[in-house]
């Protein structure tokens, strides 16, 4: 294979000295075979690696950092195009409209936008890939207030799998524009998007922590406070086993907590009286107060870097009190559990379908999401966190919603789309990429 005479970039191939390196994913326990490694320089040489590939009769699978690298399974006769280097992002001020490349981290796009006072619809991490991100939908922490952050985008170049370089808007590949906002990178290859940003540059935001023991009560009452709170405030309850690491804030390392996150785009002393009845409880820490809205990164301290870790998600149709006493049955302070988080981030407001219309996945339907990760470090460990995240599953299954969320399913493989939404997506597969050239790490399941 070679096609180097056509690239800007770089191909890497197995015998090449960087080859370990090159085909590591985020999630450093993902072990990636590809056939080739491509970090493109240009949209020219997304187009040029898709023409190699269908001559060699060879896959593309893109990726932008390899955050939900899990799920792409194996990687044969595949080439894994890597867009790190894609990197550009644009403001412009007038419009609010960013425009990123396909390998921008939210963290260049948070920090470039409050530089204009201008806030957008970013992930609790600083360097999860905001394509991957926004494709799959994009739960922030202004996802109650704003909704999903697909449903803000405006336009995409997209790369088709004949590798032919479109624009896709509105007016322009409707149908592909539809299924790049939520429905996954299925059936082109983006090299860059834009979407809108909102006036903001700080609010309140911060953690209150217990020990883990408290628990059972401090869930319980955020589980009553969720009811009444207003759409501006997002918020997540989780169970935390921290390991002693130096990245996290001293007063957390080595600790098991419960922990309530929140962020109320509301005045000051609204937010301080919504938040009196989980203070009431006595936090032992207590981070809330008003905070740059560049800063949000930091709150959910999720790894600053890439980890071996493996984790996955589900919807839940509702909390009543039997989901969470099985909930706390499963994390409580009784279980020694190889999990770093276990969280359930509080759904609703601006998600609920078709709140913020615009794209295949228009909000999601169900209560709240459930999300859990453990560290692996070598085989064994790989082996006890799946095992523990299988049994979680099976225990909140009686709650889980009919319907999934792509971004923070790693290991399941279910349905995530309304039936009529996922045979309009299936439409567009077969319409774009018959085929299936594009390896995307959440491809449609099988038709039935
Ligand atoms: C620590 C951490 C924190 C997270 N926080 C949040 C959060 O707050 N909210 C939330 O919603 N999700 C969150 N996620 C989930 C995250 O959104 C998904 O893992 C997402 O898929 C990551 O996108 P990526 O580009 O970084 O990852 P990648 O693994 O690079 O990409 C995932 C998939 O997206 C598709 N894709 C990527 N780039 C392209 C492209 N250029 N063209 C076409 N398809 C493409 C591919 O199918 C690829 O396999 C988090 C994940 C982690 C690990």
């Amino acid at each position: 294979m070679d096609f180097t005479g056509e690239l800007h970039g770089r191909l890497v191939l197995p015998h090449d000295p960087d080859w370990p390196t090159a085909r590591m994913a985020w999630q450093l326990a993902v072990d990636q075979r590809p056939s080739a490694v491509v970090f493109a320089a240009s949209a020219q040489d997304v187009s040029a690696t898709v023409v190699a590939a269908r001559h060699l009769g060879l896959r593309v699978a893109p990726q932008g950092t390899g955050h939900n690298a899990a799920p792409l399974g194996p990687l044969d006769r595949t080439i894994l195009l890597r867009t790190d280097h894609l990197g550009e992002v644009s403001i412009d001020p007038l419009t609010r409209i960013a425009r990123v490349g396909a390998g921008a981290r939210w963290i260049q796009v948070t920090d470039a936008a409050s530089k204009y006072g201008l806030m957008a619809l970013a992930g609790s991490a600083a360097d999860v890939g905001v394509v991957g991100y926004t494709l799959g939908g994009g739960v922030s922490w202004f996802a109650r207030s704003h909704g999903l952050a697909a449903n803000q985008v405006v336009a995409a170049d997209v790369v088709l799998a004949d590798g032919t370089l479109v624009r896709a808007d509105a007016g322009n590949h409707p149908d592909l524009f539809w299924a790049l906002r939520g429905g996954g990178g299925i059936a082109g290859i983006v090299t860059a998007l834009e979407f809108r940003l909102f006036p903001m540059t700080e609010t309140q935001a911060g953690l209150l922590a217990w020990p883990i023991e408290r628990a059972p009560a401090v869930l319980a009452a955020w589980r009553r406070w969720v009811d009444e709170v207003p759409d501006q405030v997002t918020s997540v309850g989780r169970m935390l086993r921290l390991p002693p690491l130096p990245d996290l804030p001293e007063p957390l390392r080595g600790r098991s907590l419960v922990a309530v996150e929140a962020v109320c785009d509301l005045p000051a002393p609204q937010a301080d009286t919504l938040l009196a009845p989980l203070r009431a409880l006595a936090p032992e820490l207590d981070t809330f107060g008003t905070t740059a809205v560049s800063d949000l990164h930091l709150l959910h301290m999720d790894p600053p870097h890439p980890v071996p870790a493996a984790g996955d998600g589900m919807l839940l149709s509702g909390l009543p009190s039997g989901a969470l006493a099985a909930f706390l049955g499963m994390t409580g302070a009784g279980r020694d559990l190889p999990l770093l988080t276990v969280e359930l981030r509080h759904l609703g407001g601006a998600l609920r379908p078709g709140a913020v219309k615009g794209g295949a996945v228009d909000g999601l339907d169900a209560e709240f999401a459930l999300f859990a990760a453990g560290i692996t470090p070598d085989a064994a460990s790989v082996v006890a966190v799946h095992a523990v995240l299988d049994e979680l599953r099976t225990a909140m299954s009686p709650w889980e919603a009919a319907t999934g969320y792509r971004n923070f399913a790693e290991r399941s493989r279910g349905r995530f789309d309304r039936p009529e939404v996922e045979a309009r997506l299936r439409a567009v597969k077969s319409a774009y990429d018959p085929d299936d050239l594009i390896h995307a790490n959440h491809p449609l399941p099988s038709a039935q």
